[in-house]
């Protein structure tokens, strides 16, 4: 059986107080809300807090709201809720498609996005999922707020822009007229971590040409979005071809590594073939929606 190392616990009634703990422990306290990440590394002892400050109180952090051309998500918010949100599968599709794979229904209903996006791991499908929607994300600390784009909020593999003594306390996503997104994962089984995967957001202009797009890849070895396959396509009528261009430029930018889930070859395979069918998917949401 694995066993984490020892540890203090302390349950956190307000934000403020979670980063006055974390200002308290310094380095040696985390905070702890679905747990599906950090308990597992804790039993590997990958991880050994001396001190879990448990956020799961914070009832304040766990809600989804339209706020003017913006929906609002808090980091408490589980993944759970997003997947039966109507409001989320209108708004932005690619949500609800990504959290039909996140895991299965046990980690689901205590996972949060909050934790999602701070454990940044590299197969994790919610940072491809904001990436493209242009999120932004909000950091709570001792001298108040601050908010920054999901490109300044990833720094690599498990590394992002919260410091030791703040907290995510919510990731805003732009609501954009004539827009669609889709989102599609390859995994071995059900419930597994991608093989790959990738995500789209698409803007219609009035005369059918593609305004605006964004393309995202997951557990392949990137973790911006595929400017040169986006190129392909900003400004242009869709078209079989320049999709197909798309997809092999998102095979090009790929950087996978072979292990026990596939050869480098099928992943950047997979970077191709998934990158078509989520701009194809987006750009159809759109047609028959109107969104
Ligand atoms: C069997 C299994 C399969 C999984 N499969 C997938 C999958 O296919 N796709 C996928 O995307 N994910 C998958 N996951 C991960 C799952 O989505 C987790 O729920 C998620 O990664 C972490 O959310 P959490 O709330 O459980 O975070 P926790 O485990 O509580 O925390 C994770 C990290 O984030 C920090 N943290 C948490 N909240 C905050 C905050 N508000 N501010 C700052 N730091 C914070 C913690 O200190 C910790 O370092 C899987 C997990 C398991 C156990």
């Amino acid at each position: 059986m694995q066993i984490p190392a020892p540890f203090d616990y302390a349950r956190a009634a307000s934000v403020d107080e979670a980063v006055a703990l974390l200002a308290r422990y310094g380095e040696d306290a985390r905070l702890i809300a679905g747990g599906h990440s950090l308990l597992p590394m804790m039993k590997l002892r990958l991880a050994r807090p001396e001190w879990l400050i448990d956020i799961n109180a914070l009832d304040e952090l766990d809600f989804i709201r339209r706020d003017g051309n913006r929906l609002r998500i808090g980091a408490l918010t589980r993944h759970r809720t997003l997947l039966d949100s109507d409001e989320v599968r209108a708004l932005f599709p690619i949500i609800t498609d990504a959290e039909r794979v996140v895991a299965d229904p046990v980690v689901r209903n205590r996972g949060t996005i909050g934790g999602s996006l701070c454990q940044a791991d590299p197969a994790e499908d919610l940072s491809t999922v904001c990436t493209v929607l242009g999120a932004e994300a909000v950091i709570h600390g001792a001298n108040g707020d601050r908010v920054i784009g999901m490109e300044d909020f990833h720094r690599g593999p498990y590394e992002t822009a919260v410091e030791f003594d703040e907290m995510l306390t919510e990731v805003r996503l732009p609501i954009r007229e004539r827009s669609s997104s889709a989102y599609e994962k390859v995994e071995r089984r059900v419930g597994d971590w991608a093989v790959a995967a990738a995500g789209a957001g698409v803007t219609l202009a009035e005369d059918g040409t593609i305004a605006d797009i964004a393309i995202g890849l997951t557990a392949v070895g990137v973790e911006t979005r595929v400017a040169d396959a986006e190129a392909v396509l900003r400004g242009r009528h869709p078209s079989d071809e320049l999709i197909a261009q798309a997809g092999q430029a998102a095979a090009r930018a790929a950087e996978p590594l072979a292990d026990q889930r596939g050869s480098e070859e099928y992943k950047r395979h997979l970077a191709d073939a998934l990158t078509q069918r989520v701009v194809r998917r987006s750009i159809a949401r759109i047609q028959t929606t109107g969104a």
